[in-house]
């Protein structure tokens, strides 16, 4: 690896441009025309000269800084990092799928809603919902549909209501998309072990709640056993169950939301359907909800008539529409190889190797650390730094893995765990790979002991150490200043 690469405008030289234009053989005919005079250009931009070598060397190497699933092992709890088939790229690459423009008319693009249809089925199947709605672009927008929908069922039955329950083990998407719903979130404890129970949701009850948003497998990775009562508890004083279903890849294929009373759901395509995700790329949350919020759907709903698909838009009690065209298509075209190339047992299977994945990490790192929920989890795994000696805590532990040449899991989340490490290893990983993780955790702990300076000076590999994240987020600064320019 080269870290010594400089911007590229310190790479620039006079006069060693990458590209020649010739100048125009015709008139200019826009001259004097076309733009207002305060808004043209005083002088040309100040672009770096670089030759074509130079700038495709210089981004090549840029790309290498970067730590990404082809790389390597990327355990970021809640975030489902697993590996995305080349396949499913390669599909969406098809020029019949890529090159579609989104305003063409339904009638033009029977082949995409058909395939679109045919995703919304099996995802109904997979989730026990009643209808699923591909529109959404992102788990949380899949959130906020979810929960507009919920106020429009409670509006249409004579008031909105007010307060929507939330735990404290919930992904922090779930009360903002509660609030942005114009919702009140009322935080309600989970037991000791870790779940939420029955009798803890009872006692906040009341006409005034409108909802439950619950995430199962919870964020701590456990099931959530108690669902079942919740739901019938919450339908018995009016109100619904929302259930978070971004981790899906635990269950999927094993047991439904649809058939544990759960009302509205939202699916991650871009973590469980394995299509890439992180770094602000497009993803999709479709949301599934029972029959009696099918009303709600927003609009238009892809149905089939005489055996072909069609977009209804008279929907008189709809949300509306919550996405441009027909949400993020070429999201959908992967997740629909994903499914297709999987099949049923295949799906199933998936979800079995990333329970066997969690608990294997678990029980070969937990006289190593601190576990404060002991039982057997899902797909997810959270330790903590307790009792780690020479004062090396959470943050130290996740810096220095990156010497280890391993990408950090999530860490202080779920915030119900103190120092919390939240290790997600998902299905796609071999078991070799989780050992040479799990010694270099084991390794990591005996250095706090023997050497703690290494842990805490973590990390060395890279070129910059530790950074000022609070800084780097509230101040960035994202605009070179060529020499002899005045800050402002
Ligand atoms: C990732 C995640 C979300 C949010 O999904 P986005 O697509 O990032 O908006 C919500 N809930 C849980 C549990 C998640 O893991």
């Amino acid at each position: 690896m080269t870290w010594d690469e400089p911007l590229i405008f310190e790479r620039s030289r006079k006069g060693r441009p990458g590209l020649r234009a010739s100048r125009p053989d015709v008139e200019d005919k826009l001259a004097g025309t076309g733009l207002p005079a305060g808004l043209a250009r005083k002088n040309a931009p100040r672009l770096p000269e670089v030759t074509e070598r130079d700038a495709v060397q210089h981004f090549t190497r840029l790309s290498t800084w970067n730590f990404g699933l082809d790389h390597g092992f990327y355990p970021l709890g809640s975030c489902t990092m697993k590996y995305n088939p080349k396949i499913n790229e390669a599909l969406a690459a098809l020029p019949g799928l890529r090159d579609l423009h989104p305003a063409q008319s339904p009638e033009s693009v029977p082949g995409a809603l058909r395939l679109m249809l045919e995703l919304k089925k099996m995802l109904e199947e997979i989730s026990g919902m009643a209808h699923v709605c591909l529109q959404p672009a992102a788990g949380a927008q899949g959130e906020l549909t979810g929960m507009l929908m919920v106020r429009a069922y409670h509006e249409a039955r004579g008031g909105a209501r007010k307060v929507v329950l939330i735990p404290d083990t919930a992904h922090g998407t779930n009360p903002a998309s509660s609030a942005l719903a114009g919702y009140e979130v009322k935080e309600i404890p989970t037991a000791k072990n870790g779940v939420l129970e029955a009798a803890t949701v009872r006692e906040n009850l009341s006409e005034d709640v409108a909802a439950l948003m619950m995430t199962n497998p919870n964020t701590l990775g456990l099931f959530e056993t108690n669902v079942a009562e919740i739901a019938d508890a919450l339908h018995e004083a009016g109100a619904l169950l929302y259930c978070d279903g971004a981790n899906l890849n635990a269950i999927m294929g094993i047991t439904r939301p649809g058939d544990m009373g759960v009302d509205v759901i939202q699916l991650n395509l871009h973590k469980t359907f394995s299509t890439p995700h992180g770094g602000g790329g497009p993803g999709a949350g479709p949301v599934g909800v029972c029959d009696q919020l099918a009303p709600f759907l927003p609009a238009p709903v892809l149905a089939e008539a005489d055996g072909r698909p069609v977009l209804q838009w008279e929907r008189p009690l709809s949300i509306g529409k919550v996405t441009a065209y027909y949400g993020h298509f070429l999201i959908m075209v992967r997740a629909y190889a994903y499914l297709l190339s999987l099949g049923p047992e295949g799906v199933r299977r998936a979800a079995a190797l990333a329970v066997l994945n969690a608990n294997y990490i678990r029980a070969c790192l937990k006289d190593t650390y601190h576990l404060p929920h002991p039982d057997r989890c899902m797909h997810e795994v959270v330790f903590s730094d307790k009792g780690l000696p020479n004062g090396v805590i959470t943050m130290d532990v996740a810096k220095r893995l990156m010497d280890y040449g391993f990408h950090p899991p999530t860490i202080y989340f779920p915030l119900v765990v103190h120092g919390s490490l939240m290790i997600e290893p998902t299905e796609t990983e071999s078991r070799e790979t989780l050992d040479r993780f799990i010694a270099a955790l084991t390794a990591i702990a005996a250095e706090a002991a023997s050497d703690p300076d290494a842990v805490k000076g973590a990390p060395c590999s890279t070129p910059l150490s530790r950074l000022d994240e609070v800084r780097a987020a509230r101040k960035p600064v994202l605009r070179y200043r060529f020499p002899g320019d005045a800050g402002e």
